[in-house]
């Protein structure tokens, strides 16, 4: 079978081709980092780390661009608020989102392009709606006139019978609902409420809408036209639209060829919100003492279509499955002599777990898989005739779909933080390029940090002294 994805824009299922064959362009909206992430963001990101491990598991070369919203309008009040400046907060909460992510085990993606970084790109797009006559000015800010993209409305299904027949108005906000479906803000002139947060750009003084940036930092790090493009469901309208009708009026190409929504986390099976008091950031969790590989579980668990239910419950369970994971591998870390290769049985698991993400990511049916293999293989181990070799060959699949899910690895491994498996993937490059004095000093100061490399025939892994 191939990899299917249900693309929303057809609202169907659809086999994966990218554009260039073997390689993949996938562009993902980021936070806005303007507070600690929630963990209904981070279920997002689940989703998208899911996928990027998945599609490099399948073989495809993978460049992922994420971006980082570091102006926009709850970043204004922000600053309004606390009275700290726009890089204070951004900066703040840009490492606190990137802790998260490695307390999670996400991937990193290749760039994280800042949108105060690519004010240029930005303005360079506008400029070129506005000489295609997409835009029009008021008051010194610029908008997008919808009128002018007829496919509006497409991703998201709206009927835009309103719009067509002539509605006006325009939104300022970059945040508003379906019902407000207007002409929306490219560039929005400087107000005393944007106090010191402005550039002078050729389009006056001023700020960028949310919208434009994705655009303008998709095209540029990825093309034009690129595969992948995902995000939340909210994400969906206004935002996904909008990023459709400038890309694709500026640059007079398709944009994007598979659109991913994931549905949204609820907690205790209700909308996570501060005055229900169930609003959780990752940090929370953690000092409730659960084991961030736990919280990973229990995001990814849940196929990404199907809205999730964050429990105190799942996490629990989540805790007991990955214990049974871990159990498994110390058990076949302890066998020895010969017996049985357990070929049929990783090959079953395998092909099953295969087919079951080739379908859509479908990652209920394949943790099934593993856990079915697990119980096929408990059950020889108890009949005493699994043998080292077999023992080894079930390891290495773990191993191998370890590389998808980041839950089936040893507890060590996965306790390593971000920094140290950086230095044990530049050791092994070291290794590669035969430059062993390189090699050993790193293998020496990841020792004096209290870690220890192990060569195995499945690449290094790192152990706790
Ligand atoms: P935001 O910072 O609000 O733009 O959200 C960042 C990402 O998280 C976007 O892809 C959103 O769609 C996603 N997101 C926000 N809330 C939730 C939720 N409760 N469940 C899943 N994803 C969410
Ligand atoms: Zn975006």
């Amino acid at each position: 079978m191939a990899v299917q994805f249900f693309n929303t824009l057809s609202r169907r299922k659809e086999q994966f081709n990218p554009i260039v064959p073997g390689q993949v362009g996938v562009y993902t909206c980021g936070p806005t980092i303007y507070n600690f992430a929630h963990i209904g963001n981070f279920r997002a990101y689940m989703f998208e780390d899911l996928l990027r491990r998945y599609l490099e598991f399948r073989g495809f070369s993978v460049k992922h661009v994420m971006n980082l919203t570091d102006v926009e309008d709850k970043l204004i009040r922000a600053c309004r608020e606390t009275g700290e400046s726009l890089k204070k907060i951004t900066d703040f909460y840009a490492q606190a989102f990137f802790e998260d992510i490695d307390t999670l085990g996400i991937q990193r993606a290749h760039v994280y392009p800042a949108a105060t970084d690519h004010i240029p790109e930005m303005v360079d797009m506008i400029k070129k709606l506005r000489e295609k006559g997409h835009t029009y000015e008021e008051n010194g800010s610029i908008y997008f006139k919808l009128s002018t993209f007829p496919e509006y409305g497409r991703l998201s299904n709206m009927q835009m019978e309103s719009l067509r027949a002539g509605a006006s108005g325009r939104v300022d906000a970059d945040e508003y609902e379906a019902e407000e479906a207007r002409d929306f803000a490219l560039w929005k002139a400087w107000d005393e409420e944007d106090g010191v947060v402005f550039w002078e750009t050729e389009l006056g003084r001023g700020r960028p809408g949310w919208h434009i940036e994705c655009s303008a930092m998709s095209v540029k790090y990825l093309g034009p036209h690129f595969d992948i493009h995902c995000g939340g469901v909210d994400n969906m309208f206004p935002h996904h639209e909008n990023e459709i009708a400038q890309a694709q009026c500026a640059t007079g190409q398709p944009f994007v060829n598979y659109w991913l929504h994931c549905a949204h986390l609820m907690v205790e099976g209700r909308k996570m919100s501060k005055s229900l008091g169930n609003f959780y950031t990752l940090r929370d969790l953690v000092e409730k003492g659960i084991d961030p590989q736990a919280i990973r579980y229990t995001l990814l668990a849940t196929h990404y279509r199907q809205p999730a239910n964050f429990t105190f419950e799942a996490a629990e369970a989540a805790t007991q499955a990955l214990r049974r994971i871990r159990d498994f591998r110390i058990r076949l870390e302890e066998m020895h002599g010969d017996g049985d290769m357990l070929e049929q049985e990783c090959r079953k698991c395998s092909d099953e777990f295969t087919d079951e993400m080739d379908d859509d990511l479908n990652i209920s049916g394949a943790l099934g898989a593993v856990f079915n293999f697990i119980r096929d293989v408990n059950k020889k181990i108890d009949e005493g005739i699994v043998g080292s070799q077999g023992a080894a060959n079930a390891l290495a699949l773990l191993d191998r779909l370890n590389h998808v899910t980041g839950v089936f690895a040893p507890a060590v491994e996965a306790a390593a933080p971000q920094e140290v498996l950086e230095q044990v993937a530049a050791r092994q490059e070291a290794r590669r390029n035969k430059d062993f004095a390189k090699a050993d000093a790193i293998r020496d100061a990841l020792a004096e940090q209290g870690w220890i490399i192990e060569d195995t025939p499945d690449g290094a892994r790192v152990k706790r002294v």
